[in-house]
């Protein structure tokens, strides 16, 4: 295919391209024909002229031979016409003009100098000249004649020609002037076409930068199909793994379908079995249920045969600085079994030093021989205690009230069987502790079989016949607010303690807090009375309620637990100052509530029909947990030294009494 040209190579191309002008050959040089043409071809135009020229030349050369001066003058001329084509449009004229000067010259023949007659006749059309001689003018006349007309040919065919020169400068001015017109038309085109050429450089401009950004974008564009090849290769794999995976699970859940319609035809018979187990269970749960019901009734039988009032009598160590006791002066005489069954029984021994002989020696210690329930020796560890007392503990769960007492001289050990000893050692955690402990463990056990059980606590202590909250918190801590113990409701048998903290508890953590409140409100107390812990009775308070929903069944019971307050007696030798008067009070006071709880304890024993329970603060209290099917605990806690030993005998003198006593259905197994 050919390329296709710019409009401006076209225009030059057709230039180019155009024929010559000059329609046929002439003899004579045409200047239009010359100014067509290039340097190089000026000096073929211009042969024909020379040409011409010379032709001249041999006219004016056989002139010359005549001798005659107007063709030299001719010749001269001929040559400034062939400088003429620098100025080529001038040349016609100029060429018209020479001829004309040419014929001129020859027409003024007569001035140039005559040939002499018999000279050589110059020589006409190409004729040897005759040499005419000088007198032979006639002959010279034709011969001139001859020439003339020779001549005037000659300008005929040279007007002919100028005639037809002057037509074909005409016609070459008019296409020079058409060439003009077409010229301007092709400047304005090539204008144009340059504006063009301009614009498309410009568009040529913006189109590589276009080209240059493509470039750019294209390399971003290759380099992130780079980046998605790379992920596409990545995600390849990845397809690759999970579709080895997809058919690895699809394996395992064709497996796991296969187990799954051996698992169902499994659950069916495993439903068939529950529903039998489920019918067994209940009727295992009504087993456990008579079961259950039958281990309180024999447990309450137990504890009956026991005894519902049982009295522990428990020694204290010998504290660090405090004389050591002779050996003989507490003993503890094994039981039938041996060494091996638990002591129950304490002798004592005393030295009367008032009881002495008449001849001075000392009298013989007196043994004062003690027989209880139990009998704790000096180093008889909390949990060892704790043990003998669980089961009693559980009555209280199983809707039997149960009362724990501390009887005892001051510092003869109540508060440490009761709270615990100093610190935060568990192995020194006094009965409180121990007893709610077990008895939230077993309650979560009985939760199994369908009891529902809750706990509410109370912490008081009775003082010179007055009740205070030791619970208390805020403004009344500490200030033993006046707490009354009234009914709970009209007609009924509960009893409340107004102004008094009653705190639902449910964990170990919750009774130690209270314990630890109890603890600082005694501590506050006591700098404003002296030991007025040991001079009060503490009356710790669980009321428990059980409810089994489902057979619609309910208990409640509560435990108490009570640190009495000191038994030892004032010395009635000892003279009484103002202070001592108090102390007395104090005293009769403490010994009133104390020996009223005794003559509660025997009038119930001896099932008489009015039972003192209003003689003290303290009776009143625990009325409901006193006599029935209430279950009744006294530990006789005893000092170990000899310089109490008054005291620990009229304690264990009154142990003895309410040891002796028998409450309730069943006779106490007493050894
Ligand atoms: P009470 O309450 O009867 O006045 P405490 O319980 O306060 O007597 O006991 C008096 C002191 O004897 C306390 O320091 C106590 O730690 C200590 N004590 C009492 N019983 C024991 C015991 N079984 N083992 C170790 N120390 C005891
Ligand atoms: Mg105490």
């Amino acid at each position: 295919m050919e390329p296709q040209r710019s409009p401006l190579l076209e225009v030059r191309g057709n230039i180019e391209l155009k024929k010559p002008l000059i329609k046929a050959p002439s003899r004579l040089p045409l200047p239009g024909t010359r100014f067509k043409r290039g340097p190089d071809q000026m000096e073929d135009a211009l042969e024909p002229e020379k040409k011409r020229t010379r032709g001249l030349d041999t006219v004016t050369k056989i002139a010359t031979s005549q001798s005659r001066a107007p063709a030299i003058t001719a010749r001269t001329q001929t040559q400034n016409q062939i400088t003429a084509p620098k100025v080529p449009k001038k040349t016609g004229p100029r060429c018209s003009t020479a001829i004309a000067m040419v014929l001129k010259n020859q027409k003024s023949g007569p001035a140039v100098p005559a040939q002499k007659p018999g000279a050589a006749p110059p020589m006409v059309g190409g004729r040897k000249p005759t040499k005419r001689p000088a007198w032979d003018l006639k002959g010279q006349l034709c011969d001139l004649n001859a020439e003339l007309k020779c001549c005037r040919e000659r300008t005929q065919t040279l007007a002919q020609e100028n005639q037809q020169l002057q037509d074909q400068l005409r016609e070459a001015q008019q296409q020079a002037k058409a060439r003009g017109a077409e010229c301007r038309t092709l400047e304005g085109e090539l204008a144009r076409v340059q504006a063009q050429a301009e614009q498309g450089q410009q568009e040529l401009g913006s189109l590589r930068a276009r080209v240059l950004e493509l470039e750019e974008q294209q390399c971003t564009q290759e380099g992130l199909l780079r980046e998605l090849q790379k992920e596409q290769l990545g995600l390849q794999e990845e397809r690759r793994g999970l579709a080895a995976r997809l058919e690895e699970q699809e394996r395992r859940l064709q497996a796991s379908e296969a187990a799954l319609s051996g698992s169902q035809a499994e659950v069916a018979s495993l439903r068939q079995e529950a529903t039998g187990q489920a019918a067994l269970l209940v009727e295992q749960g009504e087993r456990l249920h008579g079961l259950e019901m039958e281990r309180r009734r024999l447990h309450n039988q137990l504890q009956e045969l026991k005894g519902n009032i049982r009295v522990f009598c428990r020694v204290r160590p010998v504290l660090p600085g405090e004389p050591t006791p002779p050996p003989s002066f507490l003993l503890f005489p094994s039981g039938p079994g041996g060494p091996a069954d638990p002591p129950t029984r304490l002798s004592v021994s005393r030295c009367d030093e008032r009881r002495g002989t008449l001849s001075g020696a000392p009298a013989p210690a007196t043994r004062h021989d003690f027989s209880f329930d139990r009998v704790f020796p000096p180093g008889s560890r909390q949990d060892e205690v704790f043990e003998e007392i669980a089961m009693l503990v559980q009555s209280a769960l199983d809707g039997y009230p149960v009362c724990i007492f501390a009887y005892g001289q001051t510092g003869s050990g109540k508060t440490f069987t009761m709270e615990g000893g100093p610190g935060r050692d568990p192995q020194v955690e006094g009965l409180i502790p121990r007893a709610l402990r077990h008895l939230f463990s077993v309650a979560q056990e009985l939760g199994g079989q369908g009891w529902t059980y809750s706990f509410v606590a109370s912490y008081v202590e009775i003082y010179n016949e007055t009740v205070r909250d030791l619970l208390a918190t805020g403004p009344r801590k500490g200030q033993g607010g006046e707490c009354e113990i009234r009914r709970a409701g009209p007609g009924s048998e509960e009893l409340t303690v107004t102004n008094a903290r009653y705190v639902p508890v449910s964990c170990e953590k919750e009774v130690e807090a209270l314990l630890h409140l109890a603890h600082q409100n005694r501590a506050v107390a006591r700098t404003s009375q002296n030991e007025r812990s040991s001079r009060s009775h503490s009356v710790f308070q669980l009321q428990i309620s059980g409810e089994h929903t489902g057979r619609g069944l309910q208990c409640g019971a509560s435990l108490n637990l009570v640190d009495l307050a000191g038994s030892e007696r004032l010395d009635p030798s000892l003279a009484l100052g103002p202070g001592e008067r108090d102390r007395l009070r104090e005293t009769q006071a403490i010994n009133s509530s104390l020996s009223t709880l005794g003559l509660v304890i025997m009038a119930l024993s001896n099932k008489e029909s009015h039972i003192p329970y209003r003689n003290s603060k303290l009776t009143y209290l625990l009325q409901n947990s006193l006599g029935g099917s209430a279950k009744m605990l006294m530990f006789v806690n005893i000092s170990p030294l000899e310089e109490n030993v008054s005291e620990s005998l009229n304690s264990l003198r009154f142990a003895s009494k309410v040891n002796q006593c028998v409450i309730g259905t069943a006779q106490a197994n007493r050894k």
